[in-house]
């Protein structure tokens, strides 16, 4: 190497890289009603040859629907249809990939996830483990994934998570909820079509994107704020105020809140969630309360810290008149609670963004089990 380029590389602190992260992004989007049909084409190009198959992972609420007639399936292709009545697990990563491994003795030539957050989690997880050796749970936590994953594509049924831009995968493990956070986790490919969310309850359509919601007001709210987090985060606000405060069509309302989701995602990838997210991880761990309605039970009693946050979202319960389930965490045993609570205080950077620093001077066990024992 010359002197000069040795130079220039002391130059660079290693800080540098802990300060700036470098984030992949999803490279390629299609977007729009109707935009589910131009898969095949896209999946065309990607096909290794005809013994490589395309999987595809799909929500089983799709079963017997004209959807399924629609998945581009040629060749020794596959659909798996999957529950997403519980969250993704690293077992089920780990049965769904060995179940594959043994089927075809190809590595397939991608994974296609069609269902919300729980069915793009599971894609985006299986194509990891496909080309990385072990448990699923071996890879929970941030950047310990070695290989790069295979081809997958995200196509989301509902919208709020942001999961589909996020380059996490949350699973529920042996002994922790936590994501693989990691480069190779981002889909390579994400079709957005709008048409695709309208079966969804109402119920449902309320709690995931009240985690859109929630995700803007946190990363708002959040000292880890900067200008690139905040465009992405104010936009996505400004939609969801529309879908859930405004009287909009509802076509329009679900375009809308697709993109509340790409925001809200994107704007949470430079920054980080708080409280609400923290709290439901624990509820989540120890009830297997699922992360939308999770998220909604926490923070209708997080006034202390985003009071124009919960008027907003008391309007918003109001209008839709959606009644939050009461007496949830009523029966717990102390050791639960103790559990919900290590659980969700575990989630450092989410608390050091919601307070800042000190933020273990501000929130202490005692609290947080007055909280939960509202809910
Ligand atoms: P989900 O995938 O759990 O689905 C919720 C319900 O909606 C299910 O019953 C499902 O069958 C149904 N559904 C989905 N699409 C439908 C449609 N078009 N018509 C009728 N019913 C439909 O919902 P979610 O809230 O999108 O995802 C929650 C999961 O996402 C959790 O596991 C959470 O941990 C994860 N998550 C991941 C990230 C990330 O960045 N990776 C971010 C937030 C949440
Ligand atoms: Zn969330």
């Amino acid at each position: 190497m010359d002197v000069n380029k040795q130079m220039a590389l002391k130059k660079i602190p290693t800080k540098a890289s802990e300060e700036f992260r470098n984030f992949p992004m999803v490279p390629r989007v299609v977007y729009g009603k109707g935009s589910f049909n131009t898969l095949g084409d896209i999946l065309m190009t990607k096909r290794k040859h005809s013994e490589a198959p395309m999987i595809y992972l799909v929500d089983d609420v799709f079963e017997n629907t004209e959807l399924i007639g629609r998945i581009p399936s040629i060749f020794c292709d596959q659909i798996i249809l999957i529950s997403a009545e519980e969250e993704p697990k690293t077992e089920q990563v780990d049965a769904l990939v060995k179940m594959i491994q043994e089927k075809f003795t190809e590595l397939p030539s991608g994974i296609i996830g069609i269902g919300g957050g729980t069915l793009l989690d599971l894609a985006k997880a299986v194509a990891i483990m496909l080309t990385n050796k072990g448990s699923a749970s071996a890879y929970q936590g941030w950047d310990l994934v070695n290989k790069p994953s295979i081809y997958h594509v995200g196509i989301p049924t509902i919208s709020g998570t942001g999961a589909e831009v996020s380059r996490t995968t949350v699973l529920l493990g042996p002994d922790k909820k936590l994501g693989i956070n990691s480069d190779y986790t981002t889909f390579d490919q994400v079709l957005l079509d709008p048409d695709l969310t309208k079966g969804v309850s109402k119920e449902q359509w309320f709690y995931t994107g009240m985690d859109c919601y929630i995700h803007c007001v946190e990363s708002l709210n959040g000292t880890f704020l900067n200008a690139f987090s905040q465009s992405y985060g104010e936009k996505s606000l400004e939609l969801c105020k529309e879908v859930f405060l405004e009287d909009i069509e509802e076509s329009e309302s679900r375009e809308k809140l697709m993109m509340a989701s790409w925001h809200g995602g994107m704007s949470i990838a430079y920054s980080q969630v708080g409280v609400a997210h923290a709290m439901s991880y624990g509820l989540g761990y120890v009830l297997g309360v699922k992360h939308g309605i999770g998220n909604c039970l926490v923070f209708q009693y997080l006034e202390e810290f985003y009071s124009e946050g919960v008027e907003i979202f008391n309007k918003m319960l109001q209008k839709h008149q959606v009644k939050l389930p009461k007496g949830v965490c009523a029966n717990l045993s102390d050791e639960e609670m103790n559990t919900m609570t290590t659980v969700a205080l575990g989630m450092e950077p989410l608390w050091e963004n919601a307070l800042g620093k000190q933020w273990k001077s501000i929130i202490t066990p005692e609290k947080l089990k007055t909280i939960y024992q509202k809910i």
